[in-house]
């Protein structure tokens, strides 16, 4: 953009215009249009300036242009038919720090003047910054074409109103959604049509309206981790705060099972986002929640896993903090917990590793670069989220930093479900063996000598159905259950 748009605010202040012809009149025209109090330099005037001379809008100095007939302008036009006159009005404006127009020439100019549809109040102002000024007057033709005659109507109206709307009304969202409303909808037509008082009649009940939407209750937003799979897994406090939502907003991961828990009346959203083929974006879903809370709704926001683990649970927050919307923070069991407890792999164990560290294996998702060396000291466990389309990736990067080919690893694949699948290997194999079994996401890859401890829990016998571990050979257990 090579020229700032602004409006300005020129009413009883001076504007200099130096030149007495036709292009002077026009822009004294424009320039009484907006209130300015217009003083004229040149020892002669065409007949239009005559005109307004004569009817005492404009001050007329029969004089030669002097930089002293600038004083107390805000703004100045040089409109004489010489360059050099025109270019020493622009010296003289420019010494005094006054913003100045020469017609015709850009290299004299600090504001170029534009096409204009006036509606006003509404005003559009169009301009080509210099390049051609007969497209500008195309594209406001076409403008004209597009916008109701009584347009500026409309927008006195919403001017009018506009403070006793904000004094009801108390945040901006509230405020635009019902302008956004009003001047969308029949109201609007009563206005563009001339019937004021039907509009103002109308106009009175929406607000009321509005105002008793607000006052009724402030929504709240409970944002709950829905654990990894197996309804079971849900907490009490979820399953309770689930039942009083009036809307609830859930992801892919979360079953359908958990999401039946909701009231029957309550409605549902899905706002799931498969990877790589977003279909709502993160901040549309902030979107949502902040528009259904301000409805006055108590909204649920149901997650996978916990929604502070590889969640965005904290995004989602922080636009809450914004709009000042009451909310709860209900934790899940993470996948990593749910796929240890169902898999047979514990995560810590006193002979093989002493810490356990989530990260993801999404790279665009990690803001920092991964330290593959800290993830290959011995003792500990790694648990890879969001890692099966990187699986080769990881396992040479691991690899490269120091980790035995022979390390175990295993994938998780639909933990806690009963389509769970355990895959076992080591970092030389389990890419292969993974890519040969067709695995399906979501899948966690577990890393660390803790996998060797599965091949003794998960053929213990159990004591009830989808307790402790469940794999593939109990997978018909697991169902009925
Ligand atoms: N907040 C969630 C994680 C969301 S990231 C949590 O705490 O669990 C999504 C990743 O979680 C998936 O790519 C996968 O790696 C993992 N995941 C979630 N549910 C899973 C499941 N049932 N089985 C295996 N992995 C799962």
């Amino acid at each position: 953009m090579d020229f700032l748009p602004i409006f300005l605010d020129v009413r009883q202040r001076l504007a200099v215009i130096v030149g007495g012809g036709e292009v002077a009149a026009r822009k004294a025209e424009l320039l009484l249009e907006a209130g300015a109090a217009v003083r004229i330099v040149a020892p002669t005037l065409g007949v239009q300036l005559q005109a307004l001379r004569d009817a005492q809008r404009i001050e007329h100095r029969a004089e030669a242009f002097t930089p002293q007939t600038l004083d107390g302008a805000v703004v100045v036009i040089a409109a004489t038919e010489q360059r050099a006159v025109n270019a020493a009005v622009a010296a003289a404006a420019r010494a005094r720090g006054i913003p100045i127009n020469a017609v015709d020439d850009l290299k004299h100019s600090d504001f170029i003047m534009p096409a204009i549809v006036d509606r006003s109040p509404v005003v559009v102002a169009v301009g080509t910054s210099g390049n051609s000024p007969v497209l500008a007057r195309f594209v406001r033709e076409r403008i004209e074409t597009l916008l109701p005659p009584r347009l500026g109507r409309l927008a006195a109206f919403a001017g009018r109103w506009r403070r006793r709307v904000a004094r009801r009304l108390e945040t901006v969202l509230q405020r635009r959604r019902f302008w956004e409303r009003v001047l969308s909808g029949p109201l609007a037509s009563h206005v563009l049509e001339g019937r004021d008082e039907q509009a103002d009649f109308e106009l009175r009940r929406e607000l009321k309206q509005a105002a008793q939407m607000q006052s009724l209750r402030v929504g709240e937003v409970y944002l709950i981790g829905a654990g990894p799979g197996d309804p079971d897994l849900l907490t009490l406090k979820a399953a309770r705060l689930l039942q009083q939502a009036d809307v609830v907003l859930y992801d892919r991961l979360v079953p359908d099972a958990i999401v039946a828990r909701a009231r029957r009346d309550a409605e549902r959203v899905y706002v799931g986002k498969e990877s790589g083929n977003h279909h709502v974006t993160q901040e549309q879903i902030h979107e949502l929640l902040v528009q259904y809370a301000l409805a006055g709704k108590r909204v649920c926001r149901l997650k996978g896993g916990d929604p502070f683990v590889f969640g965005r649970g904290g995004e989602e927050l922080e636009a809450l903090v914004r709009h000042k919307i009451p909310f709860t923070v209900v934790p899940g069991i993470t996948a990593a917990l749910g796929a240890a407890a169902y898999a047979g792999i514990p995560l810590t164990h006193r002979d093989h590793a002493q810490s356990v560290t989530f990260v993801t294996g999404h790279t665009r998702e990690s803001g920092a670069p991964v330290d593959w060396h800290e993830l290959t000291r011995p003792g500990q466990t790694v648990v890879f989220y969001m890692g099966l389309s990187q699986l080769r990736t990881i396992f040479a990067n691991l690899i490269e930093a120091g980790a035995p080919e022979s390390l175990p690893a295993a994938l998780v694949a639909q933990a806690t479900l009963p389509e769970q699948r355990v895959i076992v290997g080591t970092l030389a194999t389990l890419a292969q063996q993974a890519e040969a079994q067709g695995v399906q996401s979501p899948a966690l890859l577990i890393v660390g000598d803790v996998v060797k401890l599965r091949a003794v829990l998960a053929n213990a016998p159990r004591s009830a159905p989808r307790a402790a571990v469940a794999s593939e050979s109990t997978r018909s257990r697991a169902q009925s259950a």
